[in-house]
């Protein structure tokens, strides 16, 4: 049984750096609580296989790893090119075109024929994230012609960005769908919708998998600045939110980006939906076993910031030190996760003053008395992942132990902050029910006897119609 468990979740990118059996299982034992499929990269049947080895590895670990599969969405990207990378000068012309050729030193192929439609004289687009940038300069019906004001490489299929075009193609495309009706399939537990611009996008989703009756958890990619224009409408239809500071990081100036991601988690903790900050975080790590400080100083601070869970992307999947990134992560969201309980205590009053239900004040008396008679675990019987989220938002000092007989609410608990998923076969009568719960704590070593523990149970739980509290002391 994996003993060890972080608060602050950690999601890691599986590619070719990673998915072999070993590094995997060197992964789930060092903490690691989702597995991210990019369906930008990769084919079906690999991603399938590697998601089965991922289950299969887990359930012989005894840990629980839940399964995100993150669709690509409408990026826009450059087709092949004829060489393995093409060097681009400052003061050159370089043009785009909407046919689909080899691309060379003269220009390149565009995967998306409405964006070349749409490109005007004096558009800015960015090539490779963001290195090389472009003006356009004029234009016939099928082809731009461009001057390069920064030159670089570019290598093929890489990224192409243009912040001041608001993109005609659905936020959810037909490969999407595709890639969803795979997941489907395959059991994935989170499914993240990438270029979200409004909150239809999500709810497009959510309905398809309402009809479809599946339970998986919609996860926003905020990562257009157009997003921000219905944000708190595109929180409250998603199930998560996930700060894509990457191409964030391009469609707005990056110099913003640390605003935005603080307005993304506060705005997601106050409508109690788990946010993930992910890109970038230990960058360095893919080529240097040690992380820089100031990378370092960028994971605590989205901690205390208030981000539910932690991402690493190319770090895992093509890094030299996929392992030691988890293992830094963890590191560094222990500590930030000892200092982060004092930090909020005076904030959660204000926090909690502001909401009238009946969960959201529980919660908060859950971890004031759980903070005042030391208890080591709060413990919720509950079929509703998201009856958790108020708890979880308030970041108690004590683990949260949330107890469910169903799988699906299980393994979306596993994204919450502080919430330590337990699966129990199924609950009886509302005493057995907390004798139960007790002893599956113990049995998780969450509390030892003679130590105590606060159990909480409201409606919102779906479980009982009672709404109680109660402190006991393990015997
Ligand atoms: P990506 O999304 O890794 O799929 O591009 C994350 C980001 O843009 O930050
Ligand atoms: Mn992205």
């Amino acid at each position: 049984m994996k003993q060890y468990w972080n608060k602050t979740k950690v999601v890691c990118t599986i590619g070719p750096a990673c998915k072999n059996a070993d590094t995997i299982k060197k992964m789930i034992l060092g903490g690691m609580d989702i597995a991210r499929f990019n369906f930008s990269h990769g084919v079906f049947a690999e991603h399938g296989a590697s998601m089965k080895n991922v289950r299969g590895l887990a359930l012989k670990l005894r840990a629980s790893v839940a399964v995100l599969q993150d669709l690509p969405g409408p990026k826009i990207r450059i087709g092949l090119l004829k060489s393995d990378f093409v060097e681009l000068r400052k003061g050159q012309r370089f043009f785009l075109t909407s046919k689909n050729i080899a691309g060379d030193a003269a220009g390149v192929g565009i995967n998306d024929p409405a964006f070349v439609r749409d490109l005007k004289k004096k558009d800015i687009v960015y090539l490779n994230d963001a290195l090389v940038k472009l003006v356009v300069v004029s234009r016939n019906r099928e082809e731009v012609f461009c001057e390069v004001l920064t030159g670089g490489r570019i290598y093929p299929r890489k990224g192409v960005n243009c912040p001041t075009r608001i993109l005609r193609t659905a936020s959810v495309t037909p490969f999407d769908m595709k890639c969803l009706r795979f997941g489907m399939e395959n059991g994935v537990d989170f499914v993240a919708v990438s270029f979200v611009q409004r909150p239809g996008d999500i709810i497009k989703v959510k309905n398809f998998l309402k009809r479809k009756n599946k339970n998986i958890f919609v996860i926003a990619k905020i990562e257009r600045k157009i997003a921000f224009q219905e944000i708190d409408g595109i929180i409250r239809a998603s199930d998560a939110v996930m700060v894509a500071r990457g191409d964030l990081g391009i469609e707005a100036d990056y110099s913003e980006v640390p605003f935005l991601q603080k307005e993304l988690i506060k705005k997601c903790n106050r409508y109690g939906r788990p946010v993930i900050t992910a890109t970038q975080m230990l960058e360095s790590m893919v080529n240097s076993p040690q992380p820089t400080r100031a990378e370092v100083s960028d994971v605590a601070n989205a901690i205390i910031d208030g981000t539910d869970a932690l991402m690493l992307s190319e770090e895992t999947a093509m890094g030299n030190f996929p392992v030691e990134a988890l293992l830094a992560m963890v590191r560094i969201a222990e500590k930030a996760e000892s200092e982060l309980h004092r930090i909020r205590q005076a904030k959660n009053d204000v926090l909690a003053l502001q909401e009238e239900g009946l969960l959201e004040a529980f919660s908060l008396s859950a971890v004031k008395v759980a903070a005042n008679i030391k208890a080591k675990v709060i413990i919720v019987p509950t079929l509703n992942a998201g009856s958790l989220s108020w708890l979880s938002r308030l970041r108690p000092g004590c683990a949260v132990a949330a107890i469910t007989s169903e799988d699906a609410v299980y393994k979306k608990l596993i994204l919450f902050w502080g919430v330590f998923p337990i699966k129990i076969e199924g609950f009886k009568d509302l005493p057995k029910t907390l004798r139960q719960c007790v002893e599956l704590v113990k049995t998780h070593r969450l509390a030892a006897r003679h130590e105590r523990v606060v159990i909480m149970l409201t409606s919102d739980n779906m479980l009982f119609s009672s709404n109680i509290m109660e402190v006991r002391t393990l015997d």
